[in-house]
Formats: C-alpha cells, structure tokens, sequence
C-alpha cells in the first residue's frame, strides 16, 4: 500500500498551529480537513486523554451549532496520537480562512462553565473521563498559538 498523504508530512519539521490537511473532491463537492495541531510533533508532550476527549465534546458542540459554518460542518475529533485535531469542513478553504471560527471556538471554550455536553453515560463511550480545567488550559495554549501565527503556524513545511 502507498503511504498516505498525512504520512508524508515531515513530522520532524512540523509545529504548532492549523494546516489543510487535505482536500477532497466528491464530484461537485470539496471537503477540506484541518490539522490543528496543538502540539510539537514528538517533541511535547502529548494531550492529557480526558482533556482530548473534553476538547472533543466541547469542539463538536460549538462547530456543529455554529451559527454560519454549522452547515459545513463534516466532523471534529481528536488524532490517535493526541498531538490535536481533526476538522472536516465542506468547501475549499485555506488556514487563513478558518482562523476566526477556530479563535471563537477556543474563546468559547476557554469561557464554558456548565456540565460538558454529551458527558452522561447514554451519550458517551466512557463519559466520566472529562477534565474540563485541563481542556481550557489547552484552549488558551492553542489560542495564543493562533493570535499571531507565523508561517510556520499556517503551512506544513516544505
Ligand atoms: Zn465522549
């Protein structure tokens, strides 16, 4: 089998920030995937686990109600190696283009009080592992990430 388009990505070079992952085509229809990536590649330390999985609820949450993008929505989730994110958006965008919705979806974040939407146990696979502090540390972390991002934050290395 060849190695797939996210392999080839030089992880070794790669930093912080949100990159098109990807661009599909499905005849008329374009599905851009982000990598938001909160973490240095094999160089930080990975996402706490329930603090991934509290980003996941809180992130799907926000995107999938959102007041204009909702609609193109495809699908938020965490990566295997709890580096950061997945985002699949109908539509041919660039980093550039999502950087306000991905700057009020932290904002968002970082002020949620309240139970975590989707924590009960007929909602979710293993509901109790949340951490919701952990989740907004990593929201402002990423945030700061985005306020001002270099190159570097918006383009995979070439
Ligand atoms: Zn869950």
């Amino acid at each position: 089998m060849e190695k797939i388009a996210s392999f080839q990505v030089d992880h070794l070079r790669l930093k912080p920030g949100v990159f098109v992952s990807r661009k599909d085509r499905f005849g008329e229809t374009v599905l851009t995937t982000f990598d938001l990536r909160f973490r240095e590649p094999n160089k930080e330390p990975v996402i706490d686990q329930p603090a991934l999985h509290t980003i996941e609820h809180l992130g799907a949450t926000f995107l999938r109600s959102h007041k204009t993008w909702a609609n193109r929505v495809v699908y938020f989730g965490p990566m295997g190696c709890r580096t950061g994110f997945y985002v699949i958006l109908e539509g041919d965008h660039s980093s550039a283009d999502v950087l306000p919705l991905l700057r009020e979806m932290l904002d968002w974040m970082i002020a949620f009080s309240g139970p975590i939407p989707g924590a009960a146990a007929a909602e979710c696979g293993n509901w109790q592992e949340q951490n919701l502090n952990m989740a907004q540390w990593e929201a402002r972390r990423y945030a700061k990430i985005l306020e001002n991002p270099a190159k570097e934050n918006l383009n995979y290395p070439e």
